[in-house]
């Protein structure tokens, strides 16, 4: 079936030699020193995989249209130079590679921001200022000077960014667009900025030269274009010339998520599929595409010519290659967290990946053979004992790896259970196969001792034994209305109506989901269409209708004793959709909060001098961790030295990002 992938495009350009495109994801190395050297190994090593066509991150045509201040832009032949670094590693790998423009218009993160209408984004702390007509024609020409550098430099072709609520999409919308002149009003005159854009960089770069338009197929926002909009864009764009019509999914300001973890596999894969009909120009679908079989289904289904994933191919490089070579069990799976991807690249960091810290870094960790093999014992099967298993014992060591539980995973086996998380069963998956690959010497239902440790003579002992749940300290704590969090999502306990939650950071908010869901989204794209208000009849402008959230399946308190804001520790781009989510759960999230004792007749606590009693079935505990550190004490006072990964070396706000991060550079050094 995954032929289908790598048959040749019916189009004039036959180099692109498969279906797969790696799309658009903003680093942040062009803005760093020497950023664009590791930016043409970071790129290369796609290519080398196979990927048919590489899109870069955003590259702005323009000063104002600059992501932030002084990120990158390609204005000038001083710009070319570093360009060609990127172009020749991925021609060099036999790669395919287009350059992004993109002017963000009002989202802009710099005060020199432009919009058509000087209207601020509720997302940005920037008002922009209203493009004057001279403006309008300048910002044409510069995308037309852009290409031209882009060509210069050396690349395949561009991708015009006319989605996701930047400047193209502002001209667009109503929403956004209030303009008198003859670039506002209707809707003919609104389209006319994408289109002039496409028309007249066609016409000075030549038919040689591929033309990706990314449309915005869906708006989801109040004031968005409207289906028949959308048929009429594509079809204009068909007609300026574009080669391929990419699909965009969502404005950033809209409040339905489009890419994160609980947004079901092809979720949007439709509304390609809606427009298929309509124009001959080949379309790609994109968004929580994330494995060759969805991508495989979405070609068969005909929803679309190609498919684009970003984030796998900062999970895996070698996506393609590894699914042509029929080894997708070895493929590292984008678990769509965002954590280690777009929570940086908002917060202008170098963008990298949970499960896969070389992503970005390829040209500082490397996990190279080891000239001196060792013994090794690795303590502790979750993410970060599985992580430094893995690269250690690729590197041609001998690793034995003790897991005291009957299955590898760790504390990803309590985040799989999660509505909306399954995803993280993926990476568990990934391992086991590296485990096996590499030769691991796994022993599961093994709690080793430090006499086992000892008497088998190991080179190093590393101890990823993780973390235990911390108890509090109030009257009642062992009532037993408390529960852990552990006994929780392992279905240990037998849980009433009504339930209380106390912390409210991430294991918080994800037992409050366990809790208040009835179903699993991962295969029922129509009931998470339902539950956000995502019309997949598309009659209403945006596609937006009022959300139809399932009931939920119990009553939840949220409880913290911090002042303000609950979520506020999460990640920059999901917070906000676990808090909306529980939200319309309707959880009651209340901060402030003494403890002030636990007895039959529930959670006692005070706010302000006020007490009140929670009459709930059961208390479940969430109050962060300790680290395990009763095995490394036995061995330190026998004399013995081992090193703490994960959470057993520091379990304060420990993610699977951070022991991920720790395990694969320690095992490349060790
Ligand atoms: P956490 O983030 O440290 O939150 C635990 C909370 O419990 C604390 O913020 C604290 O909040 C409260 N607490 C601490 N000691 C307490 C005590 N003695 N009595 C009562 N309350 C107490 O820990 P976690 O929720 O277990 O999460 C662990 C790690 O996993 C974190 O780094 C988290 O970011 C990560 N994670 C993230 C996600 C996500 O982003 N979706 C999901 C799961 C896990 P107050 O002082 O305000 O009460
Ligand atoms: Fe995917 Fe998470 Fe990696 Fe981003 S950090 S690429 S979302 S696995």
């Amino acid at each position: 079936m995954y032929k289908q992938l790598l048959s040749p495009l019916d189009l004039g350009w036959t180099k692109i030699k498969n279906r797969v495109l790696m799309g658009s994801m903003h680093t942040n190395l062009e803005e760093i020193p020497g950023g664009f050297e590791r930016a043409a190994v970071y790129y290369a090593e796609r290519a080398r995989g196979q990927v048919g066509l590489i899109v870069t991150g955003g590259i702005s045509p323009n000063e104002e249209g600059c992501v932030a201040a002084q990120a990158a832009k390609m204005t000038g032949s001083v710009d070319i130079e570093h360009h060609r670094l990127i172009t020749k590693a991925v021609h060099d790998e036999g790669g395919i590679i287009c350059m992004q423009i993109l002017h963000t218009g009002r989202y802009g993160y710099h005060p020199k921001i432009v919009a058509p209408s000087p209207i601020q984004a509720p997302i940005n702390f920037f008002k922009p200022k209203e493009m004057s007509e001279e403006d309008i024609e300048r910002t044409i020409k510069d995308y037309v000077n852009c290409a031209l550098l882009a060509k210069e430099a050396g690349y395949d072709g561009v991708e015009i960014m006319g989605s996701e609520g930047y400047l193209i999409n502002q001209f667009i919308a109503k929403r956004t667009n209030h303009r008198t002149d003859h670039w506002g009003g209707n809707y003919e005159n609104r389209i006319k900025f994408p289109t002039e854009i496409i028309q007249r960089t066609r016409a000075a770069l030549g038919k040689n030269f591929i033309i990706i338009y990314r449309l915005s197929m869906l708006d989801l926002v109040e004031g968005g274009s409207t289906w028949q909009e959308v048929v009429q864009l594509a079809k204009e764009v068909e007609k300026a010339g574009a080669d391929l019509i990419n699909t965009g999914i969502g404005w950033h300001e809209a409040r339905i998520p489009t890419i994160a973890t609980m947004v079901p596999r092809k979720a949007f894969a439709w509304v390609t599929k809606k427009l298929k009909s309509e124009v001959s120009v080949p379309l790609i679908a994109v968004n929580r595409i994330n494995t060759p079989d969805v991508a495989e289904e979405i070609l068969a289904d005909r929803c679309a010519d190609m498919v684009s994933m970003a984030r796998p191919f900062l999970a895996d490089p070698d996506l393609v290659l590894k699914t042509i070579e029929g080894r997708s069990e070895e493929i590292n799976t984008c678990i769509a967290c965002n954590q280690a991807c777009l929570d940086h690249t908002f917060q202008l960091r170098i963008s990298s990946c949970l499960v896969n810290p070389r992503a970005c870094h390829e040209t500082e960790l490397n996990y190279l053979p080891t000239q001196h093999p060792k013994k090794i014992a690795v303590v502790g099967g979750g993410p970060a004992g599985m992580a430094f298993a893995h690269i250690s014992a690729l590197r041609g060591h001998e690793v034995t790896l003790y897991e005291a539980a009957p299955k590898l995973g760790g504390q990803f086996n309590l985040a799989k259970v999660i509505p909306g998380k399954e995803e993280y069963a993926e990476t568990i998956r990934y391992y086991e196969s590296m485990m096996s690959k590499y030769k691991v010497n796994v022993c599961l239902n093994q709690k080793a001792t430090a006499k086992d440790l000892i008497d088998n003579k190991y080179d190093e002992i590393i101890l990823a034994n993780g973390v235990h749940p911390r108890s509090i300290d109030i009257e009642g704590a062992d009532h037993p209305k408390v529960v852990s969090y552990v006994e929780v999502l392992q279905n240990k306990v037998n849980i009433g109506k009504s339930v209380a939650i106390i912390g409210a950071g991430g294991i918080g908010f994800d037992v409050a989901e366990f809790l208040v869901h009835d179903t699993h989204y991962d295969d029922d794209i129509r009931s998470f269409l339902l539950e956000w208000g995502v019309d997949d009849k598309y009659t209403d402008p945006g596609a937006l209708k009022t959300p139809v959230p399932s009931a939920p399946k119990r009553e939840v308190y949220l409880l913290k004793r911090s002042t303000g804001k609950h979520g506020a520790t999460l990640g920059k781009t999901t917070g906000w959709i676990h808090k909306a989510s529980l939200t319309a759960k309707g959880v009651k999230m209340l901060a402030d909060v003494r403890y002030v004792k636990v007895d039959d007749s529930g959670l006692h606590i005070e706010i302000k001098g006020e007490t009140s009693i929670l009459a709930v079935d059961h208390i479940v505990i969430c109050a962060g961790q300790e680290p395990s550190r009763t095995l490394y004490n036995e061995l330190e006072s026998m004399g013995v030295k081992s090193k703490l990964i994960g959470g057993a070396d520091e379990a304060a706000e420990l993610d699977a990002k951070r022991a991920i991060y720790q395990a694969c550079h320690l095992a490349a050094e060790i």
